[in-house]
């Protein structure tokens, strides 16, 4: 039973369909078969309210047959033993008195009429012979053929109006003597047997006959509307008396229409069975394929996570903070060299092994992360290895909370930083030992600037005094070794001044500031400007850009480039300087570019080095620090700086400078 029931369940969880289907054409064959009955029972309704109207109908006319059978019987009788005309008149009124549908009775001697009660209206009929007549022949024939009473009619009658006539014929042993005849109105007959017709009543009445002397059907009651028309039930009898057909119809039969809402009521509630059922049936199929769904995506997220947990080198650790209990993945093993069993399950371990100066740090700094509402937690500190060396690690938590706001989990990411803060370490002495010599090249420096140039000022002065006092008495070969003597000392102070102005280039990023660099070169044009009238020079200046940079600096940068520009022309041509510049997507690129005498490829690198130049002093002055104190300057912007060059055709000195917030 059990078993059966299983199956029954499980084809309509499989199969919601067809469940849905089959509840619904279940009850609507259960509801159409209640409608079809319900239908029928309401046929024989009618049916029968049909067949009581002519049954009742029916009733009304025999009995005024009857009534009419008797009153010419009584007649007949008479007439057969006494003369009935003179006292017609009396024995008229009591046989019409004791048949009161019959509305008059006439006596007639073979075919002729000899007395009429009442008289009245009949009086034209007095002395009319039947049998003479051949309309009235053959239905007096009939009777006289039945030898009993036989209903002619309805018929319009010589004395005027519509009415059945019943004639007997009276015999006098076998020989025909005359008739006793009976004469119905078809008002009297309608109204006593109730057959009026009616717009607003449900029923047809029909009485009709087959004229014997036409063969034609006539219908003798007034037709108000077309029978054609009615589609109800329909039931007639024959009336033997007088061959007439009585039919009663029903003019509309509603027992389709009545019906027709239930059915649809029916239909409709089989709709929702058959719905329901198909609702129903799917829930569990539903629930099945969720539930399916979200192990699927339990099972994938599980596998992305250990998947994560493989491709990353980072130890992902889970840390119940109500049991105390971690989790920790399989890297930690690589990481610090502890067997999981080790360092899975308790967190005691891991306060074990952080190192004592950064524990206590640790310590607080979780506890104020976890008492306070952060999600996020986040500390270097350094932990002891399986072999006893430290490893300089960052570890991230997020920190999972009960609606209350209570910590109950943690989640995180173990990194081992150990090289990133070796390498930062190692930064940090080699950046130590630059700002000792750049603090030792500052004291160079000055003391080169203060100590130095006073006796190469004395040189060169005394070196003047003594041309000027002894220049006459002295040869040529010591007046020129004086000389050299003086311009030696001048390049010594200028070299002493460059390498001064070099190493007093800083940087300090609070004093960068917007510069308008076409008003920077504005102020080197001006400052160079007996130069560039003597040397015809012509300066083409791009719209250059607002940048953020250090203002004294870059006024060198481009001083230095534009100057060497113009000092390294051509005897023979009037140097074209170009500078342009232009936006890229973290830096601004300019350039400064001359139609100068050029310089050999093998030396475009070598140039920018402290002191190093190409050519001789005496051809082209100068110290070769000018391109070293520009490349300090645009690395000091973020930047950096080249030159491209073609021998005798021209150079091209180009720089970056990143951009500044
Ligand atoms: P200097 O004081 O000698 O000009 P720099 O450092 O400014 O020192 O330049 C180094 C050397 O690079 C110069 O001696 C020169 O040989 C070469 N140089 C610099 N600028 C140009 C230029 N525009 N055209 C040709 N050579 C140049």
């Amino acid at each position: 039973m059990n078993t059966f029931k299983n199956w029954i369940l499980s084809i309509i969880s499989t199969s919601p369909k067809l469940s849905g289907w089959f509840v619904f054409l279940v009850s609507l064959s259960l509801t159409l078969f209640l409608s079809f009955v319900e239908y029928q029972l309401k046929l024989s309704n009618e049916r029968e309210r049909v067949n009581t109207k002519l049954f009742e109908v029916e009733n009304q006319i025999v009995n005024i047959l009857n009534n009419s059978v008797s009153a010419a019987k009584t007649l007949a009788y008479l007439s057969k033993n006494l003369n009935v005309v003179p006292e017609f008149e009396t024995i008229g009124r009591e046989i019409l008195e004791s048949n009161p549908s019959v509305d008059a009775i006439q006596l007639l001697d073979s075919g002729k009429i000899v007395a009429i009660y009442p008289l009245g209206r009949h009086q034209k009929a007095m002395g009319y012979d039947i049998l003479k007549d051949t309309t009235l022949l053959r239905e007096a024939s009939e009777s006289i053929r039945r030898r009993e009473i036989y209903f002619a009619g309805p018929y319009t009658i010589m004395q005027g109006g519509q009415a059945i006539v019943g004639r007997l014929p009276i015999f006098n042993g076998d020989q025909f003597r005359g008739f006793a005849v009976v004469i119905v109105f078809m008002e009297t007959l309608i109204k006593t047997a109730h057959m009026e017709n009616s717009p607003d009543s449900p029923l047809y009445i029909q009485f009709s006959k087959t004229n014997p002397n036409s063969g034609q059907i006539e219908h003798f009651l007034p037709e108000i509307e077309n029978p054609a028309e009615f589609s109800g039930y329909r039931s007639s009898r024959k009336i033997e008396l007088g061959n007439w057909d009585l039919s009663v119809q029903l003019k509309n039969s509603t027992a389709l229409s009545s019906s027709a809402w239930s059915i649809l009521l029916r239909i409709s509630v089989s709709v929702l069975f058959g719905f329901l059922a198909w609702y129903f049936a799917r829930q569990p199929s539903i629930l099945r394929k969720k539930v399916q769904e979200q192990s699927e995506e339990i099972l994938l997220a599980n596998e992305r996570f250990e998947l994560a947990t493989k491709a990353t080198a980072d130890v992902i650790w889970d840390w119940n903070l109500l049991t105390n209990e971690v989790y920790r993945s399989e890297q930690f093993i690589q990481m610090l060299g502890y067997p999981s069993e080790e360092s899975n399950g308790n967190n005691n371990f891991w306060t074990k092994i952080i190192h004592p100066e950064d524990l206590e740090r640790v310590k607080s700094n979780i506890k104020e992360a976890l008492d306070g509402d952060n999600q996020y937690w986040e500390q270097e500190f350094r932990v002891r290895k399986a072999d006893s060396s430290y490893a300089y690690i960052i570890d991230k938590g997020y920190i999972v909370r009960d609606p209350q706001g209570k910590p109950i989990r943690m989640i995180g990411a173990t990194q081992d930083i150990s090289k990133r803060k070796y390498a930062e370490l190692k930064l940090l002495e080699a950046n130590q030992s630059l700002s000792n010599a750049n603090e030792e090249l500052k004291v160079f420096a000055s003391l080169a600037s203060h100590d130095m140039k006073e006796p190469l000022r004395m040189i060169s002065s005394f070196m003047s005094l003594l041309q000027k006092k002894y220049g006459s008495t002295l040869d040529e070969k010591a007046n020129q070794y004086i000389s050299f003597a003086v311009e030696g000392s001048k390049r010594l102070t200028n070299l002493i001044n460059d390498l001064l102005d070099y190493s007093k280039v800083g940087f300090d990023l609070k004093l960068i500031e917007p510069l308008n660099i076409n008003e920077i070169i504005e102020e080197v044009i001006k400052l160079k400007s007996d130069l560039i009238r003597e040397s015809k020079a012509t300066i083409l200046v791009d719209p250059l850009p607002v940048i953020k940079g250090l203002k004294t600096p870059m006024q060198i940068l481009f001083q230095n480039l534009i100057g060497n520009a113009l000092k390294y022309r051509k005897s023979d041509t009037a140097p074209i300087i170009t500078i342009t510049g232009k936006e890229l997507k973290d830096s601004w690129e300019f350039s400064v570019e001359d139609n100068g005498i050029g310089i050999d490829p093998d030396y475009l690198e070598h140039i920018f080095g402290i002191l190093k130049r190409l050519h001789p002093k005496e051809k082209y002055p100068g110290t070769g620090m000018g391109l070293a104190t520009c490349r300090k300057i645009v690395t000091q912007h973020g930047g950096k700086i080249w030159a491209e060059s073609t021998p005798e055709k021209g150079s091209k000195f180009l720089f970056t400078i990143k951009k500044y917030e």
